[in-house]
């Protein structure tokens, strides 16, 4: 972890510096955008993912520190914990609690969102949104968080003593590394394509990686009973709600950060991702042992055609049946 860490942050530091200070034309900008975008999405993967969950360190400090590598990216490891730990770990692929589903009405990713007629190009253009969604977190969704405290339905905690200084002194921080830095040495153009190029690759393979565990065809889509409870046992939600994908690749162990292996995730976020590859096979094992189905894709790709067949068949509009008419499964019995 140590040294997988210092490798991404050297990354980071390097393809921002040659970005910023070094090159003068578009040609050479544009691979160090993608390459800047890439190593802070494998930050928030290998990084601040597990420091954010108590899991990369037994030392409190250590997670606390790595976990601030949210805030010098641009978004609010304190609202993320409240966001990501406490609403999507808890309910999973539930409407109303995790955001991760929630491309405000814009895109239709859980059968019980409801439908709109652009939704049937959805498949298309969510890439695209996917990608916008993470300029909306940085410069709008953290900032409202902090005024009223407010996360769809529910109320979350502002940032209190220490909380606000890593809060504004992240948002100064990423402010100062993305727009004032850079605008001391290019046009205001140049430097807001270097900043939309690097924030949409960011929020393409952000959003696309995190989704092709939870918004797949064999995913499962619960609603809750009422006031926050749900049908299933709390580990089984999190089993039915997931899906791993290239459980075999060490390319995707690497660099995804246990991404890929989201039901032991799921299950033990307290576990640094790198013992994932181990545990996986005796979490299998128990699934079955207690009639629970354990779903995984055997390959990126397979994993990414899933999410791409689920959201089409999420735009489609929904068959609204009679209650007379007889389906035809009905009358073949
Ligand atoms: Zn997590």
């Amino acid at each position: 972890m140590y040294a997988k860490t210092a490798i991404i942050l050297a990354s980071f530091a390097l393809s921002y510096a040659l970005l910023v200070f070094v090159a003068t034309a578009w040609w050479q900008a544009l691979p160090l955008a993608f390459a800047l975008g890439l190593s802070i999405v494998a930050i928030g993967f290998n990084v601040m993912h597990d420091a954010n969950h108590e899991a990369y360190s037994d030392h409190r400090w250590l997670n606390r520190a790595l976990g601030m590598t949210l805030d010098v990216v641009g978004g609010s490891s304190h609202f993320w914990r409240w966001k990501h730990n406490v609403f999507h770990h808890t309910f999973v692929n539930v409407v109303g609690y995790d955001t991760d589903i929630n491309l405000v009405g814009l895109g239709r990713l859980t059968p019980h969102h409801r439908h709109a007629w652009f939704h049937r190009w959805q498949h298309f253009y969510v890439w695209f949104l996917y990608g916008a969604m993470v300029v909306k977190w940085h410069l709008y969704d953290d900032f409202r968080l902090a005024l009223t405290g407010r996360m769809a339905q529910h109320s979350v905690p502002r940032p209190r003593g220490s909380q606000w200084a890593v809060f504004v002194g992240g948002k100064l921080v990423f402010l100062s590394l993305a727009f004032v830095i850079p605008l001391l040495l290019h046009p205001v153009w140049a430097v807001a394509a270097g900043y939309l190029v690097t924030t949409v690759i960011v929020g393409i393979v952000l959003a696309v990686v995190f989704q092709l565990a939870h918004c797949v065809e064999h995913a499962d889509f619960p609603t809750e009973l009422g006031a926050g409870r749900m049908a299933t046992a709390w580990a089984v939600h999190q089993v039915e709600t997931s899906v791993d994908f290239a459980r075999d690749s060490r390319a995707a162990c690497w660099l995804l950060g246990g991404l890929n292996f989201q039901i032991e995730h799921h299950l033990f976020p307290h576990i640094c991702h790198v013992n994932y590859p181990a545990i996986a096979p005796l979490v299998e094992r128990t699934c079955r042992e207690f009639g629970v189905e354990y779903k995984h894709n055997k390959t990126f790709l397979s994993a990414l055609r899933s999410h791409y067949d689920w959201l089409r068949a999420m735009g489609r509009a929904p068959v609204r049946s009679h209650p007379l008419a007889i389906s035809a499964e009905g009358a073949a019995d």
